[in-house]
Formats: structure tokens, sequence, C-alpha cells
């Protein structure tokens, strides 16, 4: 029996997810807001683990390719104090392919592959329980129903008030992004402070990482412990402005870090939200959530991946299914993987925030210290 499936979000989630029960070869419903797959810059880069977003790929059949595509070298990094002195240089070894980069975008077109995404789709909400399954509604006001509907539509996701009441918060942090393009004609220096992965700053409740992305293209981001409307008398249109509060935030740092600073072009706001540590929920028949929808995380190299695996992990379960009661048993064992793993990580991650942007920065290098192989 083909059960009618739908996934709401096309990020890491909702396309590994897609991939994977097309591999299976159930047919599946991919609903994604944005109107085009390059409606808006798909991001930095991100490592993908061995056990977990790779392990989503090899689900995929999609290992060989994202290895011709990733990049080990990206896995270095380098750390420095806010006067410039290195603290930590740390290269891969050859042949060290734990936690390669991938672009998002280059990860985006590799899941998209041959499916066929609905793009434009924007749900506003799912109610579940009505006579046909669940049923969706469009931003457009169309509705369609479903056996089982995934959400898989991030932290703000439209999907979850199906199944839980939580709703994301603000951790103290925020992080502001900006960008160096064309790095190693246009800024050498820089090009060889970040060397072929990351480098990254971290002062007392500051820190600032800057990330090589493919094509010479960097990614920086600026994280600071602030109330949320930090911002409210800045024109977030005015880059000089953005430009001269963060080097104030920044000031004394040595001139490498802010020089990240003084050249990135323009500047996205994000503050970190994150959703309760232990988020689960009762289960609701024909609904379920997967990725940033159901433990959205602080960034720690973390969320993608178990994304990844959760989506992985759901498709098979689903195309193992027969009937409607299988699908729900299904459906609910795999909540029960999800929510004890994610757990466990949204503890890593919760903590590694606190270390990483600290009143006491050699916490930051001491978890370095802790994760990195030696
Ligand atoms: C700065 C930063 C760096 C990070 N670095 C890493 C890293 O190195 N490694 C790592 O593992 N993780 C990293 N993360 C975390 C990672 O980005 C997320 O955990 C991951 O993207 C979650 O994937 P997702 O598919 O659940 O959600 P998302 O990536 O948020 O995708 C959700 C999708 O749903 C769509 N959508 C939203 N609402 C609707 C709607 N109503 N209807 C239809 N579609 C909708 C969106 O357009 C989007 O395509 C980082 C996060 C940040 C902020």
């Amino acid at each position: 029996m083909r059960h009618r499936i739908a996934v709401v979000g096309g990020g890491p989630a909702g396309l590994t997810f897609a991939r994977v029960l097309h591999r299976h070869g159930h047919p599946v419903t991919v609903l994604e807001r944005d109107p085009a797959p390059d409606a808006r810059p798909p991001g930095g880069t991100l490592d993908l683990h061995e056990k977990l977003g790779q392990l989503a790929l090899d689900k995929a059949g999609l290992l060989a390719e994202f290895q011709a595509l990733s990049r080990p070298e990206g896995q270095a990094m380098r750390i420095l104090d806010t006067d410039g002195t290195v603290l930590r240089d740390w290269r891969p070894r050859p042949g060290d392919r734990a936690n390669p980069e991938i672009d998002r975008g280059q990860l985006r077109d590799l899941l998209l592959g041959p499916l066929d995404v609905r793009w434009g789709r924007g749900v506003t909400e799912v109610v579940p329980g009505t006579r046909d399954g669940a049923l969706v509604r469009f931003a457009d006001g169309r509705q369609e129903t479903f056996d089982l509907v995934v959400g898989a539509d991030g932290a703000w996701s439209r999907v979850r008030p199906a199944v839980s009441p939580a709703t994301p918060h603000y951790t103290g942090v925020t992080l502001v992004e900006t960008s160096l393009d064309d790095v190693d004609t246009r800024h050498p220096d820089l090009a060889r402070l970040i060397g072929d992965g990351s480098v990254a700053v971290y002062g007392v409740n500051r820190a600032l990482v800057a990330q090589r992305n493919s094509g010479g293209h960097v990614k920086v981001y600026a994280q600071f412990r602030v109330p949320l409307d930090w911002h409210r008398n800045l024109d977030p249109a005015d880059v000089e402005a953005v430009r001269s509060s963060l080097l104030a935030l920044f000031d004394g740092w040595a001139a490498p870090a802010l020089d990240l600073l003084r050249r990135g072009t323009a500047f996205v706001h994000r503050p970190l939200h994150v959703l309760p540590v232990s988020h689960t929920w009762t289960h609701v028949p024909g609904v379920t959530l997967l990725g940033d929808a159901a433990h959205l995380m602080p960034p720690l190299g973390i969320g993608a991946n178990l994304a990844m695996l959760e989506g992985a992990e759901l498709a098979e379960s689903v195309a193992a299914a027969h009937g409607p009661d299988d699908l729900d048993r299904a459906v609910r064992a795999f909540e029960e993987r999800m929510w004890e793993r994610a757990c466990r990580w949204a503890e890593f991650a919760t903590a590694g925030l606190e270390r990483l942007v600290s009143p006491d920065p050699a916490e930051a290098i001491a978890l370095f210290d802790e994760v990195q192989p030696s």
C-alpha cells in the first residue's frame, strides 16, 4: 500500500527524507515555501559527520557524490587570542574524512537531484485527524490531505503547533553574519589567516568565526551576548552603521579579527533561538516533526547533521510500513529514537554555546581541546 506522504520544508531534513523515500520507490510530496531553489542565498558551509550527515547521505545513495564535492581540508581550524596570538592551529591528517565541509547550496542541489519539489507552497497550518487524514492548509487558500505530514519547516515551523505548543526562546546570544568574496585575490592577508578551513577568535562574551566556503567565498560570524533588542536604534539597511556598532562591540581586538568585519559586505542579523532541550510531545497520528522544527538548538555543527539522519531514518521506516497501523507504529518508534538522541545533542550544544560565548574565553579553547582529535 502506498501511503500519501507530504513533507513541509525543503531544507536538509525535508530533502533527505524525500530523497531516501524516492530511493525506495515511494512517492512523496515536497512542499517548500521558497518560490525557487535559488530564491535566497543558501547560507554558509556545513561539516557533515561520518556517523550523522554522511550516514544519511549513504542511506540516500549519495555518499560518493558527496565525497567528490566536499572539502576535507575545510576541517582545518585556527584559534587566535584577541591580541592576534595563534593559540591553536589544527589541520586534518591526509585522508581524514570525519567531518568534511560542503556548501549548503551544493548539498541542496545534491539532495534535490530528481525530486519534484512544489516550490512556492507555503504551509500555514496542519489539522490532524480529519476524516481523510491530516489536512494541510496553504498560504494561497488551497488545502490537501495526506496520511502523514512531516514538518521539516525549521525553527518557526507552521506544522509544530499541530503536535506541540512549544515555541523557540532567545538564548541571549546574537549572531551577525557577513561575507567576503574572492578572498584569495581581494583579501590575500585574510585568506592566509583563514587558511583552508576556519579561524576563530574568542573574547569575553564575544566570538568571531570566519569559515572558507568553496570558490573563495568566506562567511564571517560575529557572536555576542546582548539583549534581543540591542539593535533597536540601528537601521539594518545602513551597512556602515551596523559595521560601526559591531566594531564598537569588538573594540580593542587585534587588526586581523577586526578586518573581517571592516571588509565584510552586507550584514545579516540572526538572534539565536532554541527550543527546550528535551522537547517532546504526545504522539499525534498523521503528523510528525524533523530537524529544527523538532529540536532547534544552538549552532554547534550538529543541527543539519541530525536533521539529515532523522530524515533518512524516518523515510526508511515509512517505506517499510504496510497499512495505516503499521505506518503509525513506525512513526511513534521513530519519534522515541529521535527525542532520545536529539536531547543528548541539545544538551551538548547548549553547554557548548555557554562556553564558546563566555565570560571566560579559556572555556572556548578547553571545549575545542575536548572535541578535537589530537
Ligand atoms: C550560522 C549557522 C551555522 C550552522 N552551521 C551548522 C553546521 O556546520 N553543521 C550543522 O550540522 N548544522 C549547522 N547549523 C544548523 C543548521 O543550519 C540547521 O540545524 C539545519 O538547517 C536544520 O535543517 P532543517 O531542514 O530542519 O531546517 P531548515 O534548514 O531551516 O529548512 C527548513 C525549510 O523549510 C522551509 N519552510 C519554512 N517554513 C515553511 C512553510 N510554512 N511552508 C513550507 N516551507 C517552509 C524553509 O524555506 C526551508 O527551506 C548552523 C546554523 C546556523 C544558524
